[in-house]
């Protein structure tokens, strides 16, 4: 197979810092789109996978799987874009396309396994996949999503992640006009969660730990912002909310929420990934069939509705633009929850 050599950002073990590094993508082949990659949004999982929080990372590794750039070759067989277009590349960028998942445009819970953005096993080349901090991806138009025009590329690029994975879950749960909807912690995803929950016609409270987010809770569209820590404030919200989106990234009590669930409401983990502690207490639930559930980022097709609906309500994220050789100094940021609400890399500043 051909390839050839791209500059990219990445790190080699889980204590050493990003640095830059040189990656090889393959030449498209006649299912390919090559992208020169714009921008690239930074998601919390960039920082877990570098740093090994959940295991399974194999080094060197590549981040970054919310990708917007422009279309710089096509296969043969390729009929969605054409060189020169805007392109968005998400979580995922290939899978069996065959298993009943795949079939239900679920791609993102493939039965033999998705292939990742980065740090997957590379079908093509043999090694791991290698994301968006890098100067191009080579993808199969499949899993290559359309720009809405009116869309400002950069603020796009956080909706490949950030966007999908609060969208799926509030489409599942058939979120719409009067929904209660709450969402727990305001970072990336939380901030896509209460525009898309506002936009679907939600009345949206955010539960946070940082009262002076309260103000920005408000201008993104919450109705409502509880300090998660009050308990007074937690007591009044008892029994509200049909669905409560839980993003937070660490191990937290989850019980904490449950009983401000509606009867049949649910809580969907999208943060932690891992045992709970302290463990879970039945009796919140049983009484009031009450459910806690999990939600994996979104299907292809899921993904394009999402980046549609954006463009008609014209929905972005808050962004602040950082260069390539920020990185670092950005995932210690958002460590301390200072992210307000999305890093998103210049790519350009890795071509100088
Ligand atoms: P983020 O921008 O860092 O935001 C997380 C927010 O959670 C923080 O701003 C903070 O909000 C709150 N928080 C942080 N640490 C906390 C703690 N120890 N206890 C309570 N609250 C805490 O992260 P993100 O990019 O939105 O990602 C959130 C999580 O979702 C990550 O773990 C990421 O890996 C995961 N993720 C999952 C999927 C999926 O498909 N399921 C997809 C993408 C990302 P406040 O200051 O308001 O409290
Ligand atoms: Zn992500
Ligand atoms: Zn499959």
């Amino acid at each position: 197979m051909e390839k050839f050599e791209v500059k990219a950002y990445g790190t080699q073990s889980a204590e050493a810092p990003l640095k830059q590094l040189n990656i090889e993508r393959r030449e498209a082949t006649p299912k390919d789109v090559e992208i020169d990659i714009l921008f690239c949004g930074v998601c919390h999982s960039d920082l877990h996978t570098a740093r090994n929080d959940w295991g399974g990372t194999i080094y060197p590794a590549v981040p970054g799987h919310e990708i917007v750039g422009r279309v710089t070759k096509v296969g043969s067989e390729v009929s969605k874009f054409k060189v020169g277009d805007l392109a968005a590349v998400g979580c995922l960028v290939d899978s069996c396309r065959e298993c009943s998942s795949c079939k239900q445009d679920l791609e993102q819970y493939c039965i033999p396994g998705f292939t990742g953005t980065y740090n997957s096993k590379d079908k093509h080349l043999g090694t791991r996949t290698y994301g968006g901090y890098s100067e191009k991806v080579v993808v199969d138009e499949h899993f290559v999503l359309k720009v809405p025009q009116n869309l400002d590329p950069a603020a796009t690029a956080p909706l490949l992640c950030a966007g999908i994975t609060t969208w799926s879950p509030l489409r599942h749960w058939k979120v719409g006009k009067g929904s209660n909807v709450a969402v727990v912690g305001l970072g990336g995803l939380g901030h896509m969660a209460i525009k898309l929950a506002k936009a679907l016609g939600a009345n949206v409270t955010l539960f946070s730990r940082s009262p002076e987010k309260e103000k920005d809770a408000f201008e993104l569209g919450a109705h409502a912002v509880v300090i998660s820590t009050d308990e007074e404030q937690m007591l009044k919200v008892s029994g509200k909310f049909d669905l409560i989106i839980d993003t937070v990234p660490y191990v937290h009590d989850t019980n904490h929420y449950i009983p401000t669930l509606s009867i049949n409401g649910t809580i969907v983990l999208v943060g932690y990934l891992g045992p709970l502690d302290p463990m879970l207490h039945t009796v919140p639930m049983i009484m009031g069939r009450k459910s806690v559930a999990g939600s994996l980022i979104g299907g292809i097709a899921e993904t394009q509705e999402m980046l549609d609906f954006c463009g008609e309500h014209n929905i972005v994220s808050e962004i602040e633009l950082i260069k390539m050789q920020d990185i670092n100094e950005a995932y210690e940021r958002m460590l301390k929850s200072d992210v307000r609400y999305r890093f998103v890399i210049d790519m350009n500043s890795l071509k100088n």
